[in-house]
């Protein structure tokens, strides 16, 4: 079986508006949906990516107030890599530093040119540019459409036992590895997967700032249980099929420590509320409805990124 890439990468932040101004406000994603952690429903889970949250191109993030840093380390993701246009990192330069956002230069001399920051909890990011621009289906983004965000291009994994985690992005998930080493499925853009030998490196600890999981695309439920059954055969030990409202889900862990996911591209983020409203109001699923008016009297308020100089 063979993944098509990521479907979204899962990670850890601190406070729920200082993680919208980011994503939204300062790289342009758009907030696709606002819920809660269904495992903790007194906290935010939101979700970004283009105009629909189309799979390969989300992000998601538990914000929990207070919540104290993590630490990367052996065990977990520790790079995220978002794809933008050919020739964007000029002007993602100059966005940066009207709005005050530390960067570092990668990839001179011209592989892989681009740009390296850090979220408001620290997290790693790099804006990378690729020729594999899709397109994005657009909405009112905070940055024009040339320079905007495509995708996931991709993600390091920091293993601590580098070479059973290549046999299992390739015979678990079936992803293909190039001369480099770098592993990716067939969907059009991005997805590629980098694993970092972290041998003898401490175990990472899961705070803010650090990523939670990575998920992989399925194309359907019944294809999920036949990851399920292919997981298991391999040597992994995955969770039996949870609901997430928008995919459904099976999670994980790689022989190197990181937690894993594959989910479904259906039903998308258009299930409980139309596109041009993706992101506008907390959705809940059917179980927590009853709870609506004490979930909102207890989440912090969550609005719009507002300064004008945003745009
Ligand atoms: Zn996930």
């Amino acid at each position: 079986m063979q993944t098509a890439g990521i479907h979204h990468v899962t990670a850890m932040s601190s406070d729920a508006q200082g993680n919208r101004d980011f994503y939204e406000g300062v790289l342009g994603l758009r907030m696709v949906k606002q819920t809660v952690n269904f495992d903790e429903p007194g906290t935010y889970h939101l979700y970004y990516g283009d105009g629909l949250g189309s799979p390969g191109t989300i992000l998601t993030f538990f914000p929990i107030p207070g919540l104290p840093p993590g630490r990367d380390g052996a065990g977990v993701t520790e790079l995220v890599a978002l794809a933008i246009p050919e020739g964007a990192a000029a002007a993602w330069r100059s966005r940066l530093d009207r709005l005050g956002v530390a960067f570092t230069e990668i990839g001179v001399g011209g592989v892989r040119p681009g740009l390296a920051l850090a979220d408001p909890d620290g997290m790693r990011i790099e804006l990378v540019e690729t020729g594999e621009v899709v397109a994005p289906r657009q909405w009112d983004a905070w940055v024009p459409a040339g320079m905007a965000i495509q995708g996931v291009e991709g993600v390091t994994l920091a293993s601590h036992h580098i070479a059973d985690t290549h046999q299992a992005l390739a015979s678990w998930l079936g992803l293909e590895s190039d001369a480099e080493g770098v592993f990716r499925g067939h969907q059009a853009l991005g997805g590629r997967v980098r694993v970092r030998d972290a041998g003898g490196e401490s175990v990472a600890r899961l705070g803010a700032g650090t990523v939670h999981h990575i998920a992989f695309r399925s194309t359907d439920a019944g294809e999920q249980l036949q990851w399920l059954d292919h997981v298991r055969r391999a040597g992994g030990a995955p969770t039996p099929v949870q609901d997430r409202e928008y995919f459904t889900s099976i999670y994980f862990r790689e022989p190197g420590g990181v937690l894993l996911e594959i989910a479904t591209d259906p039903p998308g983020f258009t299930r409980d509320e139309p596109a041009d409203a993706l992101g506008s109001s907390l959705r809940l699923p059917a179980w927590l409805a009853a709870h609506r008016v004490r979930l909102l009297e207890r989440l912090p308020a969550l609005e719009t990124p507002r300064q004008e100089s945003l745009r």
